[in-house]
């Protein structure tokens, strides 16, 4: 019964990061949103049980706009995931986040329609905040830890999600700009959200791979190619391993946020 076992992280991310977990288990899990991107792997990293996700399935078949969010964070759930990691390849929209840079991203700008966003659209309807959609705790554990590792990265930066799975015009690139996105993504909307709809605690890892097209020209570079994404993420994948197992021994226990809290006064019809 796949149900009947436990996790206390989640991560979901990229498939490289599958060998971090120790002697893995492959649960092939349904929720009533559909199954989620692919088996989940659940197993140990620093001595905490971790359910693993690859976002876009185990062989990157899976569309930005297609991955069945709403599964996977249900599924998740249903693992007793109290906390979610998520790692992202992003794009920078300033010249100062270089690819290479963590980026601990604190708000995001969604840009992206027509995917399914909530789990509260029959029976009940909930009007969850989202005003600190990321995880306050988790973000200064890893602001702090990045410290400890002498890694370059960014916090309380805004993130800008668009439906991909196409990259940036420069004038859309020079737009998210001007309207205060540091970085840019495809898959962070809406996870970040139906987590919190979950009350689950929420952190992104975000790595830069590329600058966005409004940046390229500002610096003089050629457009990023989907080739150079892949290989900034490849060669950092061991630094990004390094750091997840270290965030996940070093968040204490107890929470001291408010993301659990969610649903509290969300509901119109209590
Ligand atoms: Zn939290």
């Amino acid at each position: 019964m796949a149900e009947a076992r436990t996790a206390e992280f989640g991560i979901i991310g990229g498939s490289g990061l599958y060998e971090m977990l120790d002697n893995p288990e492959e649960l092939d899990m349904d929720t009533e949103y559909g199954k989620p991107s692919d088996l989940i792997s659940l197993g140990k990293i620093n001595g905490k049980g971790v359910a693993f996700i690859p976002r876009h399935g185990r062989k990157h078949t899976i569309t930005p706009q297609n991955i069945p969010y709403r599964a996977n964070i249900e599924a998740l759930n249903k693992l007793g995931v109290k906390r979610i990691i998520a790692t992202s390849a992003v794009g920078s929209l300033n010249p100062a986040f270089i690819p290479g840079d963590f980026v601990f991203p604190d708000q995001f700008i969604n840009m992206t329609s027509g995917r399914q966003d909530t789990y509260y659209d029959k029976d009940r309807v909930a009007h969850v905040s989202t005003s600190d959609p990321y995880c306050t705790q988790m973000a200064f554990v890893e602001s702090k830890q990045a410290d400890f590792a002498n890694l370059k990265y960014h916090d309380k930066a805004t993130v800008v999600v668009v439906n991909g799975p196409r990259f940036s015009t420069r004038a859309e690139s020079t737009f998210f700009k001007s309207i205060g996105a540091k970085i840019i993504n495809m898959t962070q909307y809406p996870e970040v959200t139906l987590a919190r709809e979950r009350g689950i605690c929420y952190s992104c890892i975000a790595i830069i791979t590329d600058f966005d097209a409004g940046v390229e020209e500002e610096l003089g570079i050629k457009p990023v190619e989907y080739k150079d994404v892949s290989a900034k993420f490849k060669e950092n994948m061991p630094k990004l391993k390094s750091f997840i197992s270290t965030v996940i021994g070093s968040v204490p226990e107890e929470k001291k946020c408010s993301c659990g809290n969610s649903l509290e006064n969300a509901f119109v019809n209590v």
